[in-house]
């Protein structure tokens, strides 16, 4: 069996799902379940919506509310047979409906917690879900939707719930399985829960191809196959670097690195279950169905191929703090770390000498209040506007000479962090966001201008 994911921008438009559902036909005659995101930004344009309404302007609300309707309407009403658009029609008005009285609640309580939000935002997968269990079926094929509510069981962290592993299986085995086994293709929302209770919670943003290797591992799936809008997983970012390549073969470790370093092809907690399992993921473009994707296993043997991808992060703000009383104070990182913990800050990047340590962060709401309690111990000076870059590679950590490479493609370079992982397949460096290109530039000129064949197309 294998679960083949398509995200939203797969299915934004009926040209889209008409491209979705031939690929699937096209492999039909093996046993398949479908896994599907929201159309296109219709996770974004709910959010929206909500905030809209919880800011009190319901008006604006049910406009934009009409808008991504109307947005579903047309680009839905060729895919499916006609005799199913009544009852298409139906589920919209219904949802629809249901949407708008939850935005009256919101505007009238005006606030939108997680657990709302949650709510609001299964609607784009409950949509897409029965649009794309339709289209299959105006092409002969016998899809069955599924509720994905009703199989997935989460723990009530609603905007970034955990699965119940265990739960979630038990429901695959029963409700999921015996579909397959009769020759059907289950149609799955990604994305969206529930809890124990019943209540509906959502795996976080990008959560579908979580999903997808949820149900892949509790189905134990030959291979999932997560379909997108680029070829695979690149050497970089292609509208850095062109020609990019696509690589053709690389590990769970390489790929969890990139994923949680944004590289924005697979959801960072993607690989868990696949990799529990060793269930191959191979990552393909629904617009360019031919070509073979990347293929993502535990370990392969290809040759030769230190650097995999050089990934990087924007907007990045460096925190250096120095020690105003002495060297080697003991406690002085638990500190410092304690500050940010209690602003619920994630810390990415962190270098240290005797009195001084950088650390990274993203998220700087907090900044000025850490700042001021951090002050009361150390010298702090935060740097904004800073850029990682990462160079990704399993072998990196047992090849001798690839932080000269490094620093010789560099020279030219002001780098002001720099650290390897402990799992010792990257290389992390801080650059003024203004030198990011370059900085990619470089490393990509050095790691990527001959290759080996095998790994790299
Ligand atoms: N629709 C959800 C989102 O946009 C989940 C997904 O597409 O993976 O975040």
């Amino acid at each position: 069996m294998i679960v083949m994911k398509f995200g939203g921008s797969s299915i934004e438009s009926a040209d889209a799902v008409q491209r979705v559902t031939g690929i699937i036909a096209g492999r039909a005659q093996r046993p398949l379940l479908v896994v599907v995101s929201a159309m296109g930004k219709t996770t974004d344009r709910l959010i929206e919506i909500g905030r809209t309404a919880a800011n009190g302007d319901i008006d604006g609300a049910l406009g934009k509310l009409n808008s991504l309707r109307e947005f579903h309407a047309v680009e839905t009403a060729s895919v499916v047979a006609p005799q199913a658009e009544a009852a298409l029609e139906k589920h919209f008005e219904d949802h629809f409906h249901e949407l708008a009285e939850l935005l009256r609640g919101l505007s009238i309580l005006g606030e939108l917690s997680a657990r709302s939000l949650d709510v609001l935002s299964s609607y784009g997968e409950r949509l897409s879900s029965v649009v794309i269990t339709e289209a299959l079926r105006a092409q002969g094929l016998a899809a069955e939707h599924i509720d994905s509510r009703e199989v997935i069981v989460t723990d009530d962290r609603f905007g970034e719930a955990s699965p119940l592993v265990d739960e979630t299986n038990a429901r695959l085995a029963r409700l999921v399985r015996p579909l397959i086994d009769t020759g059907r293709i289950p149609v799955m929302g990604g994305f969206i829960a529930s809890t124990m209770n019943g209540i509906t919670s959502t795996l976080g943003r990008g959560g579908s191809d979580f999903t997808a290797s949820l149900v892949g591992a509790g189905l134990t799936a030959e291979e999932i196959e997560i379909w997108t809008d680029v070829d695979g997983v690149l050497t970089a970012d292609p509208s850095l670097i062109s020609p990019a390549r696509r690589i053709r073969i690389m590990s769970f470790a390489e790929a969890s690195e990139l994923a949680y370093f944004g590289a924005r092809v697979l959801h960072p907690s993607t690989m868990l279950p696949a990799v529990r399992n060793n269930i191959p993921i191979r990552v393909l473009n629904s617009r360019n169905p031919e070509v073979e994707g990347t293929l993502i296993v535990a370990e392969h043997a290809e040759g030769q191929s230190i650097i995999k991808s050089i990934a990087y992060q924007e907007g990045i703000t460096v925190v250096e703090v120095r020690s105003t009383r002495m060297l080697m104070a003991h406690g002085f990182l638990a500190k410092i770390f304690e500050v940010f913990d209690r602003y619920e800050t994630s810390v990415d990047m962190v270098t240290t000498s005797e009195v001084s340590v950088s650390l990274t962060i993203d998220d700087t709401t907090h900044l000025p209040d850490m700042v001021q309690e951090l002050q009361e111990f150390a010298e702090v000076t935060p740097v904004s506007d800073q850029g990682i870059v990462c160079v990704v590679g399993d072998n990196i950590g047992y090849t001798p000479g690839i932080a000269a490479r490094i620093f010789q493609a560099l020279e030219q370079i002001n780098i002001r962090m720099i650290s390897q992982g402990a799992s010792r397949l990257n290389v992390s460096l801080v650059v003024d966001e203004k030198d990011l290109r370059r900085t990619v530039e470089a490393l990509h000129a050095t790691f990527f201008s001959q290759v080996n064949e095998k790994v790299f197309a």
